[in-house]
This record gives structure tokens, C-alpha cells and sequence, in this order.
């Protein structure tokens, strides 16, 4: 990785970010979504593995924290982005592989809000794109983002790549059957700026974690 020439000493350091954020509706209820973590955690045990540092920033999941991982935990996207700042300046390479909300409740209820017959409309606000924000101060690292489509999976990757200031993009097509999300094999097709484009099938999320990360560690920018 180039932003690490020169540190030869320093340890590579990964920032991965995973699982779902949670945007509170009143103090019992959320919306979120179908994320359970699992890629993200994958990609973080397997830095370890390769003898780089790991920081995880995880929504809520139900999974162990990776042995040796420094683990932030958040619960909402505007969370997320704060512990992003403090993070980043320190990462080589950010695996951006959190299912962040693309909108927050504007003004969460403070007490239990009550069923008082018919319809009830809930205000949202677009969450900023952490991953856009960071693209453009990128300062040599590597990013890396992930596009879950339910249609135009490979027109969406390259402009989400163009748009966010990635080096690299998971493209993983959501089926009626939500493979995309759990511990299912899935497919995924990687695709980087330099015109790669590698098309995975079928795989544990555990073998895909290992796959993206060679990538990473080929990158030369
Ligand atoms: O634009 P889209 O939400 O499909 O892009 C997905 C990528 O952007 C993922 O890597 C996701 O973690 C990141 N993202 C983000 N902030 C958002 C929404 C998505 O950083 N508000």
C-alpha cells in the first residue's frame, strides 16, 4: 500500500466499518435495516490475521468482537460519522462495509409515542454520505466502499466509485431472498479504478473477506 511506504516500522492499519445504524423513532423504536455485521467482521478478523491493526466502528450486531480488534461501537449513522473523524487520519485503508440508514427520524419522539387511530406519518431527513465526505479527503488512502443493488448493480458500482473517490467497490446484487445479508454464500463482483473487475461466486463471507483484502494489498495507486 503506498501510504505505508516510508513507515516501514508501523503496522498497517485497517478501519472497517459494519452492521446496520439505528435511527431512533422514540425511546422503544428504530428504523434499520437487514445488516448482521458478519462481512465486516470477517474482513476486520482477517486484517488480524494478516499482522495489520483493525478498528472496527460497528453498528449493533450480535457478534463476538474479533480478538485483537479495537472495537468503537455506534448505534446511528450521524454516531458512526463522528467516530469516522476521529478514526480515519489515523487508517491506511477504510473498508466501508456498514449498512448506514440513508435517513434519521428529524425529530425523534422524547416519550413513547402512542397508537391514537389511523394514519401516522414519520418526517425523515437525508443522513450524509460518510463514505462522499471522506473520498474528499482522502490523503492517499485506500477506500473502499460497498454497493448493495437490487437492479443496475454494475452502472451504480462505477458511479458510486466515481462519485465517492473509491479505489475499489464490492458490487453484491440483493435477491429477493436477501443473500446479501447473514452468513449465506454469496456472489460479488469486485471492481477497481484502475478497470479491474473480478466476478466472485458463491463464496462464505470468510473467504471474501480474504479475496478483497489481496486486493487491498495489490492496490498501488
Ligand atoms: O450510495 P450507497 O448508500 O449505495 O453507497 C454505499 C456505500 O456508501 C457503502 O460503502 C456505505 O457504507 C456507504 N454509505 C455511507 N453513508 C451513507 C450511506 C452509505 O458512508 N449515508
Amino acid at each position: 500500500m503506498r501510504s505505508n511506504i516510508g513507515k516501514k516500522a508501523t503496522r498497517i492499519s485497517i478501519l472497517v466499518t459494519a452492521g446496520p445504524t439505528r435511527e431512533k423513532i422514540d425511546p422503544v423504536r428504530f428504523l434499520s435495516n437487514y445488516s448482521t455485521g458478519t462481512f465486516g467482521y470477517e474482513i476486520a478478523k482477517e486484517a488480524l490475521s494478516r499482522g495489520y491493526s483493525a478498528t472496527l466502528i460497528s453498528g449493533p450486531t450480535s457478534l463476538d468482537a474479533p480478538r485483537g480488534a479495537r472495537v468503537v461501537h455506534v448505534e446511528s449513522a450521524i454516531q458512526m460519522r463522528q467516530a469516522l473523524k476521529r478514526e480515519f487520519p489515523k487508517a491506511d485503508c477504510l473498508i466501508m462495509a456498514a449498512a448506514v440508514s440513508d435517513w434519521r427520524v428529524r425529530v425523534p419522539a422524547r416519550g413513547k409515542i402512542k397508537r391514537r387511530g389511523g394514519r401516522k406519518i414519520l418526517e425523515l431527513v437525508e443522513n450524509p454520505d460518510i463514505l462522499y465526505e471522506l473520498g474528499r479527503k482522502k490523503d492517499g488512502k485506500v477506500l473502499v466502499g460497498f454497493a448493495l443493488e437490487t437492479k443496475d448493480l454494475i452502472k451504480n458500482a462505477y458511479n458510486k466509485m466515481r462519485e465517492k473517490n473509491l479505489d475499489i467497490v464490492i458490487a453484491n446484487k440483493v435477491g429477493s431472498k436477501r443473500a446479501a445479508f447473514g452468513d449465506d454464500k454469496t456472489s460479488i463482483l469486485i471492481i477497481d479504478k484502475l478497470g479491474n473487475r473480478t466476478a466472485i461466486f458463491n463464496k462464505s463471507k470468510r473467504e471474501l473477506a480474504k479475496i478483497i483484502l489481496d486486493k487491498v494489498s495489490n492496490f498501488k495507486i
